[in-house]
């Protein structure tokens, strides 16, 4: 078993890696275009590599954690006689598209590549209660998974290097809407003389009582029953007004809310008024308007 990695990259993700592994007791080899991001582990015992060639050469395992796979082709391309033989565990976030070219590119330079899709900020790192999605070769993810596992927990999704990336968009869109969603409920209640941490505690509750609505819908929009015996189309766009009301009245910026209304108001234009909201999953479906 390996216990000696390779990290390039020294974001606040990868300098969480490389602190992980240090901290599990490994070699730790690391680059990054920055030199003095690995200044703090320098100290804390890694090995700071002059040249990303010699950063691929002193491991087997190379952990990317780049803040795309352009960043990726930089950084590697000029290196890529040192690939052979090395197994990309790239952590990097793109799209599931560019996942499979990466995948491509690294055997085509005599590597095998894992694409990885993490799903803790830095200070999860090292906890095996998060989990990091994984595709690529079953074989290559079996064979380092104790690896991978000094990280955070592991997810593997399947053979197809684009689905790692997949499953993480397919969480980063929710996350982004609903973080973005918070933030804008912030800005509305600050407008009206309610702090944050006044209000937040509310916001937990309502994002706690989620899983319920997931639970409820799903097996309805898996059957496509769509009627609206709990809840209406129609409602919801009533219900959305008037948030878009309070917040122009508040004077803060209502793009957010006005975006979800037009999405209703589609849904009710398309002749969905008493369905209920799952129809959107249909309407989102069918593409742009
Ligand atoms: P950053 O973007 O802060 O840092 C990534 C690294 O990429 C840095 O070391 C940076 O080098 C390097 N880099 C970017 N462009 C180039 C380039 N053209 N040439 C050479 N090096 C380059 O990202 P994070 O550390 O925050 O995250 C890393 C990845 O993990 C990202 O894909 C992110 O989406 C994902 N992720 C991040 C999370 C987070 O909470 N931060 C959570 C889950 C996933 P330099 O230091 O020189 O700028």
């Amino acid at each position: 078993m390996s216990t000696s990695v390779t990290v390039i990259g020294l974001g606040p993700m990868g300098r969480a890696m490389a602190g992980a592994y240090l901290d599990a007791g490994y070699r730790v080899t690391v680059w990054n275009r920055t030199a003095s991001r690995a200044d703090e582990l320098v100290a804390n015992g890694a090995v700071r590599a002059a040249t990303v060639e010699e950063a691929l050469v002193a491991n087997e395992v190379v952990v990317l954690s780049l803040t795309d796979y352009a960043a990726m082709y930089a950084v590697l391309e000029p290196a890529a006689a040192a690939l052979e033989g090395r197994v990309l565990v790239n952590l990097s976030s793109d799209t599931p598209e560019r996942a499979r070219e990466g995948a491509a590119w690294a055997a085509k330079h005599g590597a095998r590549h894992l694409t990885g899709g993490v799903q803790t900020p830095p200070s999860g790192i090292g906890s095996p209660e998060f989990d990091t999605f994984y595709s690529g070769p079953r074989d290559l993810f079996e064979r380092y998974e104790d690896v991978l596992k000094v990280i955070t927990g592991t997810d593997y999704r399947g053979a197809d290097p684009g689905l790692a990336a997949l499953y993480y968009q397919l969480q980063m869109d929710l996350f982004w809407t609903t973080l973005t969603a918070w933030l804008h409920m912030l800005a509305l209640a600050d407008a009206n003389g309610i702090g944050a941490s006044e209000i937040t505690p509310y916001a937990a509750g309502t994002l706690g009582g989620m899983s319920q609505f997931l639970d409820f819908y799903t097996p309805r929009i898996e059957a496509g029953q769509h009627s609206g015996d709990v809840e209406r189309i129609s409602m919801a766009v009533a219900s959305l007004d008037h948030v878009v009301r309070t917040t122009r009245d508040s004077g803060v910026d209502p793009a957010l809310p006005d975006a979800v209304l037009e999405t209703f108001r589609r849904g009710a234009a398309e002749g969905y008024e008493e369905d209920s909201l799952t129809r959107l999953f249909e309407v989102f479906g069918r593409g742009a308007a």
